[in-house]
């Protein structure tokens, strides 16, 4: 029995019908960009997360490169985040010609330490992004404490935590913007690209709509240079589908998460850490071990799949290499960049499957 990492056609299989309609009902409408489906969804996801304001955008990357826009972040400027996180963080970052720098990561829980942020703030930064890596939320609270003090903006990227939560309070509400990926992966996933930006700040939120449409408050009035950046009609009406199933799916996956642990548990591996305070949505399961490549050939031998979640660290991207950051710097990082590698975990896997998946994994650490 083959088993993927995630299994969408599973998921579809399970919503076919309304999502059929949903799609059906959006093409008898004709109205394919800046419709009505995306301003409901925009509506359903501020009230879920409990801000004022959701901005829809085209992906989770343009998501943080409006918001650091937005935000002033500009060329010269830096930006605090981690280095194992995907490379968009800090990929906008540079794309406007601010600096990433980093700061290592929790061996715990794998984001961003805090008690390494502070001394990484000059004079120079404007801006921390403190990144939910996996769907465990990190103390934001903390973050915008620091950052209140030296008058930085927070943003989180949230795009693997939709619905987790820390000390009750969702991701995406506590930083000054949080943003979402809607890439069909992810814990809410499209059926195709999509995005959006939360915030309690109606200001940032007006400036964040002008700039995913070309700059444009009235149309063909261009107030300044921006971006074509939008969530169609189609994959809004399907998020919204998927929406109301997303609490449900998260609980199934922190179920399956909770099963590992009793399965996994004795084994010689490292499973994914915990903050008491956090209620994490296990976008991905991510043990560590030293035999890595071998626990991984002894998984495929059983089709099962598994995946290095992140093989380099962003300051070792041939992409930042100006940067001038060298091997040894974020040791951390680089640990877990060595022995990662993510398991299935996803709302649709059976029990018989993870003892499955457990039993090749106590062979392979034997
Ligand atoms: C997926 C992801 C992004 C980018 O989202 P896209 O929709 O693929 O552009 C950004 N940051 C993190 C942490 C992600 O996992």
């Amino acid at each position: 029995m083959a088993i993927p990492l995630l299994d969408l056609k599973a998921q579809y299989l399970t919503i076919k019908e309304e999502i059929d309609a949903a799609i059906q009902s959006v093409l008898d409408s004709a109205r394919f960009i800046f419709g009505p489906q995306m301003k409901a969804l925009e509506q359903e996801m501020a009230q879920y997360c409990g801000v004022k304001e959701a901005v829809a955008v085209g992906n989770g990357t343009d998501a943080l490169l409006l918001t650091l826009e937005a935000l002033g972040v500009s060329a010269g400027d830096e930006v605090i985040t981690t280095p194992f996180t995907f490379f968009a963080t800090a990929e906008t970052v540079a794309l406007l010609g601010a600096k990433p720098v980093f700061v290592d990561i929790d061996p715990v829980t794998l984001n961003l330490d805090l008690t390494q942020l502070e001394e990484k703030i000059t004079a120079k930064t404007k801006a921390i992004i403190p990144v939910h890596i996996f769907g465990q939320m990190m103390d934001v609270e903390r973050v915008m404490e620091i950052a209140a003090r030296y008058d930085l903006k927070v943003i989180e990227d949230a795009a693997q935590a939709i619905g987790a939560e820390y000390n009750g309070r969702k991701a995406g509400s506590i930083g000054h913007a949080g943003t979402f990926s809607f890439f069909p992966t992810k814990n809410l996933g499209a059926y195709g690209d999509g995005g959006m930006i939360t915030t309690d700040d109606e200001h940032l939120a007006a400036q964040l709509r002008m700039l995913r449409f070309h700059g444009c408050r009235t149309k063909y009035y261009h107030e300044e240079v921006g971006h074509n950046s939008r969530l169609d009609e189609i994959q809004a009406a399907i998020l919204r589908v998927k929406f109301r199933y997303l609490d449900q799916w998260n609980e199934a996956r922190r179920q399956a998460a909770s099963g590992y642990g009793k399965l996994l548990g004795d084994l010689p591996l490292t499973l994914p850490g915990r903050d008491p305070k956090a209620k994490p949505i296990y976008h991905l399961y991510v043990v560590r071990t030293e035999k890595r490549q071998q626990v991984m050939e002894r998984l495929a031998e059983a089709d099962i799949a598994s995946a290095i979640y992140y093989p380099v660290p962003l300051h070792l991207q041939k992409a930042l290499r100006n940067l001038g950051c060298r091997e040894g710097d974020f040791p951390v990082a680089e640990g877990a960049a060595r022995e990662a590698v993510a398991i299935p975990c996803y709302p649709e896997l059976t029990r018989e499957q993870q003892e499955h998946i457990a039993r090749v994994m106590r062979k392979a650490l034997a």
